[in-house]
């Protein structure tokens, strides 16, 4: 079966005369338990519940391997780094990724006696490998869009006894599969293309040794980082639009970064896609797209935030992944090294051709 129909049907229960295609969600803190527990399968709402079963089970089947689901990426995030890493150990993350990962990551694992190291190239990274425990790839990574070769990365960290979490947010598990490419985790902030509507914060850990994945899972009960019912249900129903939605936000992408790339007043554009990108060659080996986020950089901030002004189908916001075009002039939060004039685009499911025009005109003034 392709991916694009798995996607559509994934964790759908078994047709029942009568039965709706995906329930509702379970709203439930508290089940029936009489006499003793063994065996139920749903005992207390910080547990089990029956619509993170049918979700997880559905990223399970498109990621290949066990999966917890946390309240958001960074509940994910936090509960990987928290169960992999002991006092002593060294993790080395990628230096261009999501800025609160490194935060996160200097701040709480440093207070344990851990050791935090980021890598600024894939070179970097692998010189590093020796006596780490675990390497944290983001890749596309946010906001620099830096494709990392996972398969290399892995091939070299497993000969050191190291292992290797991929944050596949970016590309969601629709454009990469971390878990294939020989990664011992996939996690993503579903809160971004897989949810895809703007409506949800979730995230999920994939694991391919059902060990670690049942270590997270026990990190999730202990300290209650679970998602909400409702959440989880809005996901799973959005799930199924998933594939249709990033071949045409990916389409998108391809379009805008090519009509950007093809104008003297824009520089520094990046996108996978590209044949020119420097990240081409190995997107094209471990991606099936390249994903809806394209970056570039204006002169200035000041005509950064002219075009965002002017473009009536960007809408500024700062997340990606999402139904409607959405952008930011991402220097103006700090923390990531970009230049004043550098746009983090997000896109949407319009029609190519209303974008075109519309950053014909913004970027002309009018
Ligand atoms: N990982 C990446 C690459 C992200 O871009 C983000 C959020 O922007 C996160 C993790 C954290 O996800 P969340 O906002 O769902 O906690």
């Amino acid at each position: 079966m392709r991916d694009a129909t798995r996607i559509v049907r994934a964790g759908a229960p078994a047709p029942e005369p009568g039965a709706p295609f995906l329930a509702g969600p379970t709203f439930a803190s508290v089940y029936h338990l009489p006499g003793d527990p063994t065996g139920a399968p749903y005992q207390y709402g910080r547990y089990q519940n029956p619509t993170w079963t049918a979700f997880e089970a559905a990223l399970e089947e498109l990621e290949g391997g066990p999966t917890v689901l946390f309240a958001s990426g960074m509940a994910a995030t936090y509960a990987l780094l928290q169960t992999t890493l002991g006092a002593g150990e060294r993790v080395v993350l990628t230096g261009d990724g999501y800025y609160a990962t490194r935060s996160v990551a200097a701040k709480h694992l440093g207070a344990r006696g851990v050791d935090v190291c980021t890598a600024a190239t894939e070179a970097d990274l692998l010189e590093q490998l020796e006596g780490t425990r675990l390497v944290w790839v983001e890749t596309p990574s946010n906001p620099a869009l830096t494709v990392y070769d996972v398969r290399r990365i892995v091939e070299a960290a497993h000969a050191v006894g190291a292992l290797v979490a991929v944050d596949n947010t970016t590309p969601t598990v629709g454009a990469q599969k971390p878990l294939a490419l020989g990664a011992d985790f996939s996690l993503a902030s579903d809160t971004k293309a897989l949810c895809g509507h703007s409506d949800v914060v979730l995230g999920h850990v994939s694991a391919a040794d059902p060990e670690r994945a049942a270590a997270l899972r026990t990190w999730r009960i202990e300290t209650g980082a679970i998602p909400g019912p409702m959440e989880v249900w809005l996901a799973h129903r959005s799930l199924g639009t998933l594939d249709v939605r990033l071949e045409r936000m990916c389409a998108n992408a391809q379009g805008v970064a090519t009509f950007l790339a093809g104008r003297s007043d824009v520089v520094q554009v990046r996108y996978p896609g590209l044949a020119t990108d420097p990240s081409h060659a190995v997107a094209q080996r471990q991606m099936s797209r390249y994903g809806p986020v394209v970056s570039f950089e204006l002169g200035t901030a000041a005509a950064a935030q002219a075009f965002l002004s002017a473009a009536t189908l960007v809408d500024e916001a700062t997340s990606f992944g999402g139904l409607h075009t959405s952008g930011e002039r991402r220097a103006r939060w700090g923390g990531d090294a970009v230049a004043g004039g550098f746009i983090r685009l997000s896109l949407g499911c319009e029609a190519l051709e209303d974008l075109l025009e519309d950053f014909e005109a913004a970027l002309a003034g009018r």
